[in-house]
Parts: C-alpha cells; structure tokens; sequence
C-alpha cells in the first residue's frame, strides 16, 4: 500500500512559519493584510474564501473582502484595483476567477499591481516564474504541489516528472517551477497521445486535467508517486474526487496524496505565507 502523502502536515509546517512571520511583523507596526476581490457569488468562490478566511485567523493575517455584483463594470473593477493597489494597509490580494463574459479579464488581472498579486494572476507574475525571478508571485496550487513534494523529502533531481495539464494555473506553472528542481518535465494535454504510457514512464505523476478518476491502474507503475491536483464533483460518488482513481492506483503506486485532504489545503497556506512574504518587503 502506498504511502499517504497528507496535505495537513505540510499546511501545519507552512502555517508554523507564516504565523511566526505575522508576529515580527505586527511587533513592526505592520499587520499582514489580504483583499479578497470576489464578482458574484459561485459556491466554489464562497467556499474557497471561507477556506482562505479560516486560514488567515489560524495564521493572524487579516483579511477584507471587496465584493461586487455579477454585473458590475470592467471599469468600476479596475477602479477598486487601482485603489487597492495605492492602499498601503492592503499588502496582497486574492481575486478569483473566471471574471464573468463581459470582462476582458487579462486587463483586469493586469491593472493588479505584481507584488500584491498573491496568486499569479498578472502576466509579469508568470514571467517571473518563467524567467526564474522574483517579479510578482507563482500561482498559489503550483507552489502547493512544490511545497508538498519537498515536505516529504521527494527529490526532483533527474526524476522524469510528467504533469497532466497545461493550464496557466497549474500545469504550465509548476512544469516550469519543477523543471527548476532539475527534473526533466513532460507536460500532457488533451492531444497527447498514448497517455497512459506516457504516464507510465514517470517517476513522478502530477494529475491536474480536472477529469474525476481519469487515472487509474493504465497510467500508473511500482515505485511511482502520484501528485493529484484535481479538485471534482463526482455525481456518482456524491463527494469531491481526484483526477486519480485513489482505490485502483494506491495498491500499486508507491506515494500518493489524498483527495480531499491532499494539495487542496496547502494552497491556502501558500497563499498566506505569499500575503506574509508582501508584508514584509513592504516593511523592509
Ligand atoms: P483547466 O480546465 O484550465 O485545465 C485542464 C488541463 O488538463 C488542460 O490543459 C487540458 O488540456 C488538460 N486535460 C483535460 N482533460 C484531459 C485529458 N482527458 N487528457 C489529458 N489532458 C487533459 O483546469 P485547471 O484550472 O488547471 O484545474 C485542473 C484541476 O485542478 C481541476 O480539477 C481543478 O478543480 C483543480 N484545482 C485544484 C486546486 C487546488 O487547490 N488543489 C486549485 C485550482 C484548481
């Protein structure tokens, strides 16, 4: 049976280090500060947002929330940005996505100043992740994935490490970030063809295509560890599902990471240690 690669003990390890950072930061005058920039009312925005305020109060940042009407104006939008962005009590923002159709959503995300872009919404927050330089903030679930890896010790070295995935939020990102880890990276998409064999031939196997259960005993060998990044609604089951399929490929893998209970936590964590990190140029 594989090894259970939990996202609590990774989050509690990132957590110990964000709260410690809070506290020097507040013994300088300066209390840690995220905006949440939320248009209209999805359940999955709600909840992520629950999840983020929960973590902030764990951690002592502080958070405020900016939320508009599904048809608010691309314009009023970029105003809030502009605002938030010269609001020195403000140090990072959260704003999720998508923006609804009759947003041109690229300008909004780049009215974001870089350095409050705590989730890599901003083209020059990419760039930084592609140029390996510290211009804005990597996405927040691409930094989970990297985070759980190195909590558990899992060398990237030389590993051939295949991601399943080219979204600018995930896939595409933590290829780059992993590829910084010295390992050799194959990114698969949706054209990739005899995936599973390509699947196979990994060290490592990072899922984040948003199939539920796509992967399964096909894609997966001995000695492998699986990285599942999918977060899906599986009507059959009625609960949250990978893109793994946990009871076909856990026999046979060697570590795997839990759905939910996985790298899902994590990237809350990693969003308030980027809010802590922005407090803290902004002090220095
Ligand atoms: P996306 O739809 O933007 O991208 C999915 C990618 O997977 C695409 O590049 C597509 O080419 C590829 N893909 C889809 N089906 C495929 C298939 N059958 N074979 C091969 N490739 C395939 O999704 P995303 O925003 O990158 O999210 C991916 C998953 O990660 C979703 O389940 C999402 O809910 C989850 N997610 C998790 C977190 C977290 O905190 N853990 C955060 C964001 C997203």
């Amino acid at each position: 049976m594989a090894e259970i690669l939990k996202g609590n003990a990774v989050t509690a390890a990132i957590n110990d280090r964000t709260a410690s950072a809070v506290e020097e930061l507040k013994a300088r005058g300066v209390s840690p500060t995220l905006c949440i920039v939320r248009v209209g009312e999805r359940p999955d925005d709600l909840s992520y947002e629950n999840g983020a305020v929960k973590r902030a109060v764990a951690v002592g940042v502080e958070v405020v929330k900016r939320a508009f009407p599904v048809d608010v104006s691309e314009d009023e939008l970029i105003q809030a940005i502009n605002e938030i962005n010269t609001d020195c009590s403000i140090h990072g923002v959260l704003m999720f996505k998508p923006l609804p159709k009759h947003i041109y959503e690229a300008r909004v995300c780049n009215a974001l100043s870089p350095e409050k872009d705590m989730d890599g919404i901003t083209d020059l927050s990419m760039a930084g992740v592609y140029a390996q330089k510290p211009l804005g903030y990597s996405p927040c679930t691409a930094q989970a994935v990297i985070e759980l890896l190195d909590y558990y010790g899992i060398d990237l070295t030389g590993k051939n490490v295949t991601v399943i995935g080219r979204s600018l939020v995930i896939g595409k990102p933590v290829s780059m970030m992993l590829i910084k880890k010295n390992a050799t990276v194959t990114v698969c998409h949706t054209k990739t063809r005899y995936l599973p064999a390509v699947c196979r031939r990994a060290d490592i196997l990072v899922a984040a295509a948003g199939k539920a259960g796509m992967v399964n005993s096909d894609f997966v060998h001995e000695g492998q560890t699986v990285i599942d990044v999918g977060i899906n609604w599986s009507e059959e089951k009625q609960k949250i599902v990978g893109d793994v399929d946990f009871d076909s490929v856990s026999p046979i893998v060697s570590a795997i990471t839990p759905v939910p209970g996985g790298v899902g936590g994590v990237t809350t964590s990693v969003l308030m240690s980027h809010v802590v990190e922005a407090a803290k140029k902004y002090a220095d």
